[in-house]
């Protein structure tokens, strides 16, 4: 076993590994702890470089006992695309997009949830639930599917119809309710509570932050064991930031990189911005945000179990929290398509224009290297009709 232990994230109390676990005595996030001596003598450099790529490779430093068997549908790993033209617009160099939109179901939520329906199968676990604004729904069913596990999804009433569509094709069952997240949460709680599902909502069992940490791992890897001055990142539970946090940290324990990190920079929209809200305050935690509203409904999460540690990871980077605005959306997903012809999802798009915000205030430099994530894939979102009507029988070439 590489795993020693778990850990209260508030507390530091320590709990077994080889069970399932959901939150920590005090109510918080637990996170896994491997043993660093043991994982340094197989995880290096060279190692690394034989290996088939994807997030397996960094199966010393994954939850999955050694001969357990992954629930894969074969995660790669993901590119990062330069935005040379976006770049180039606004003065800068080196601008980055780790495009996650490659993922199976298209997004990022399959890392986390081909780790959590591992160790959920790996504990013999038979039925899973989670509440979703629609990707995190997706995965779980789509991975649920593989592991032969039942699945219960429950979506606030504006989670895109692709997303719930997609979530019932592969076999979930699914509701669409009339509340935000948080208020789905509940239900999902008091199944758990009854045993009639394990519940797989994010940060409140242990794995899917170890599946979105490899994001991390990978990114440094590709950098060539650098990491970059600045990460963008759309925080809505803030899984991903928190896991590459720990990633960061993990990195430096088994001697892969040094105690240098990059500045992480938590993006929400406007309409939906806790964490900006106590970032701004000074405050350790989160208050709930009322009337949350955006049309990147991937960040579009009024509470967040882990808000704690979003705003530790950000401050102890030297990074911030920075809120954009709907029009700045939707404008930084029109841009990156046009110029770049790269087409980010709406939370990638918020991620775009909080760089712009980032630099007009002077908190990110020209020729700083800057990562951006793409956390979905842009076509699983409803899209303007730019075209126009063509009637053939009375149309001629020198129209068009
Ligand atoms: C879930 C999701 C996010 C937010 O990720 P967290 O790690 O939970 O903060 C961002 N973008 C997209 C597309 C998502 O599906």
């Amino acid at each position: 076993m590489y795993v020693t232990h778990l850990e209260c994230s508030l507390t530091g109390e320590r709990y077994p590994a080889g069970q399932p676990h959901n939150l920590s005595a005090a109510g918080k996030p637990l996170l896994v702890r491997y043993d660093h001596e043991r994982v340094r003598t197989s995880l290096t450099r060279e190692t690394l470089a034989e290996r088939p790529a994807g997030m397996w490779k960094w199966r010393e430093l994954l939850p999955l006992p050694e001969g357990g068997e992954p629930v894969s549908l074969g995660e790669p790993e993901t590119p990062i695309v330069a935005l040379a033209n976006t770049a180039g617009r606004a003065g800068a160099t080196s601008l980055l997009v780790k495009d996650e939109g490659r993922l199976p179901t298209g997004s990022f939520k399959a890392r986390g949830l081909a780790m959590a329906t591992s160790m959920a199968r790996h504990f013999g676990i038979k039925s899973v639930a989670l509440p979703t604004n629609g990707n995190a729904g997706a995965a779980l069913a789509a991975y649920a599917a593989r592991a032969g596990m039942e699945a219960i999804v429950v979506c606030p009433a504006e989670t895109p119809e692709i997303n719930v569509r997609e979530t019932a094709a592969y076999g979930a069952r699914v509701w669409v309710a009339d509340g935000q997240i948080d208020e789905c949460g509940r239900l999902i709680r008091e199944g758990a509570a009854e045993e009639r599902w394990f519940d797989c909502s994010t940060l409140k069992e242990p794995y899917r932050l170890e599946g979105k940490k490899v994001m991390g791992f990978e990114l440094v890897e590709q950098l060539g064991w650098k990491v970059p001055d600045a990460i963008f990142y759309p925080t809505g539970g803030g899984t991903g930031l928190i896991g590459m946090w720990k990633a960061f940290d993990e990195l430096e324990a088994v001697g892969l990189i040094g105690p240098e990190r990059p500045r992480m920079y938590a993006i929400q929209a406007a309409g939906c911005a806790p964490i900006v809200r106590a970032f701004e305050r000074g405050d350790e935690s989160a208050e709930r945000w009322e009337g949350a509203a955006t049309v990147a409904t991937g960040i579009r999460v009024p509470s967040a179990v882990g808000d704690f540690l979003i705003l530790r990871a950000v401050r102890e980077s030297g990074g911030a929290a920075i809120a954009v605005e709907e029009q700045d959306i939707l404008q930084a997903v029109e841009d990156a398509a046009r110029d770049d012809g790269m087409l980010l999802c709406p939370e990638g798009g918020a991620v775009l224009a909080g760089w712009r915000s980032a630099q007009e205030r002077g908190l990110v430099a020209r020729h700083e290297t800057v990562l951006l994530f793409n956390c979905a894939n842009g076509n699983k979102y409803p899209l303007t009709d730019r075209s126009r009507r063509l009637e053939l029988a009375s149309a001629t070439a020198s129209m068009l």
